[in-house]
């Protein structure tokens, strides 16, 4: 008879070899050694974290494991409702009634969430190790957590098939940008006209200031656009900056540093003695939250696999012409809905991998935006996504602090700095907006029985 740390030991080795695919090691401890739920389900996660920590040379010690790391059934008599709770949970009462909620009989037990390695308040899967090439050369050891439409099991099927084609191909811009909007309101044209003039010769001077300002986070202002805008007879001036970072999100730096030249030009325009009834930082033009293929934010990602026409054949079971079909179609949809870029699965997979390493903006909406393509090359098929606007800071800092959970699983997955982030995000997105693709055309996924 085996002990527990034997069986551990065994699967890991069996994941790292690729033997057995992530989500099987419950059903293999299971079969081999007649160990059922809920004891496969604790073994399966320790597998599965041993496997990772050996690849990636880490150890956790802030992703915890629970002892019952397992999901139970239980019902409200009163109002025959079913609920599906953590085993840890203490609050056993209906959330409709109030009454005692009962345990189902017989009783089942279900993993927190397929590919499970640890997590107490949130839930993180292993989602397969990703390889890139191109501007970021490296394997990525795929951590979500829990949350995306697909799973973590869907996009792990996907990494595999990028990785057997050769590996997913990035494109990744050298540095991010972050925007800020200085706006001003003028009740004439003539004084519009002159401050565009007075801002644009004393422009060197102000970048200079900034530049020492972001030199902090190793940021430079890059391009400043100087935008005359009217509506229903108001005169507006934007003057927009745009700061790269190599570093940083940047979005913090960016806005103090044009706090400082909306204090620099509110001073020159009233010594050269001219009036504007609003000066103030805007929120619209900066891209804070809009989703927009305008948007100047963030680093520029793209990733490509190439795959034969015959393979592509062979895995959706259908011809060639009907998997590209499906990608304009899905991509003419969303056209449709008056959204310039396609958001599928991306849009789930981008905050999984957001909420797992706990970077800013928490609230990724920027970063969502997404394109999937796909055409014929020769005798393959070039299939892609584009993230326009990756925004992130992958350093702990006054600019964004990261927890140590989130530091440990930036190590884990083997990220350096935010560009190879990036690349990792893009490649997860491949991954699940392929094998997406894939199962939809072979119509596997939604089909009644
Ligand atoms: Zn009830």
């Amino acid at each position: 008879m085996n002990s527990n740390s034997e069986i551990v030991i065994e699967v890991s080795d069996l994941l790292r070899k690729g033997r057995i695919p992530p989500w099987k090691a419950e059903s293999y401890i299971k079969d081999k050694y007649a160990i059922g739920s809920p004891d496969n389900i604790l073994l399966a996660a320790k597998a599965r974290r041993a496997y990772l920590e050996d690849i990636s040379t880490q150890k956790f010690e802030y992703l915890k494991l629970r002892e019952k790391p397992y999901l139970i059934d239980y019902s409200c008599d009163r109002c025959s409702l079913d609920l599906r709770l953590a085993a840890y949970d203490e609050y056993k009462y209906c959330p409709i009634c109030g009454s005692k909620l009962t345990v189902s009989n017989p009783i089942e037990y279900y993993p927190l969430t397929a590919n499970y390695i640890g997590g107490i308040e949130d839930y993180y899967s292993f989602c397969g190790r990703i390889e890139v090439k191109g501007d970021v050369e490296k394997t990525f050891n795929g951590i979500l957590q829990y949350g995306t439409g697909l799973g973590p099991i869907g996009v792990t099927r996907g990494a595999y098939f990028i990785n057997h084609y050769g590996g997913a191909v990035v494109k990744v811009m050298e540095t991010a940008r972050a925007c800020r909007n200085l706006g001003y309101v003028f009740r004439k044209e003539e004084t519009r006209r002159k401050s565009i003039g007075i801002i644009e010769a004393y422009l060197s001077e102000v970048r200079l200031r900034m530049n020492q300002l972001l030199s902090k986070w190793k940021g430079k202002v890059s391009f400043v656009e100087i935008l005359p805008v009217e509506d229903m007879g108001k005169l507006y001036l934007f003057i927009d900056f745009t700061a790269e970072f190599k570093y940083f999100r940047g979005h913090g730096a960016i806005s103090k540093a044009v706090g400082l030249a909306k204090k620099l030009i509110d001073e020159k325009l009233k010594i050269e003695g001219i009036p504007y009834e609003l000066s103030a930082i805007t929120q619209g033009y900066d891209g804070d939250l809009k989703p927009s293929p305008r948007n100047k934010r963030g680093r520029y990602v793209l990733v490509e696999v190439t795959i034969p026409m015959a393979e592509i054949e062979k895995i959706t079971g259908k011809k060639v012409d009907k998997f590209i079909d499906f990608v304009s179609m899905d991509a003419k949809g969303t056209e449709k809905l008056g959204w310039f870029h396609h958001t599928g699965m991306g849009g789930e997979i981008v905050a999984g991998v957001y909420k797992a390493v706990k970077i800013n903006p928490h609230s990724p909406l920027v970063t969502s935006t997404e394109r999937i393509f796909s055409y014929p090359k020769g005798d393959n098929i070039v299939y892609g996504i584009e993230l326009p606007n990756v925004e992130a800071g992958t350093i702990s800092s006054d600019e964004g602090a990261i927890t140590p959970l989130g530091r440990e699983i930036i190590r884990v997955i083997g990220i350096r700095n935010s560009k190879e982030f990036s690349a990792y995000l893009g490649a997860l997105v491949l991954a699940g907006e392929f094998n997406l693709s894939v199962e939809i055309v072979r119509e596997n996924l939604y089909r009644v029985e």
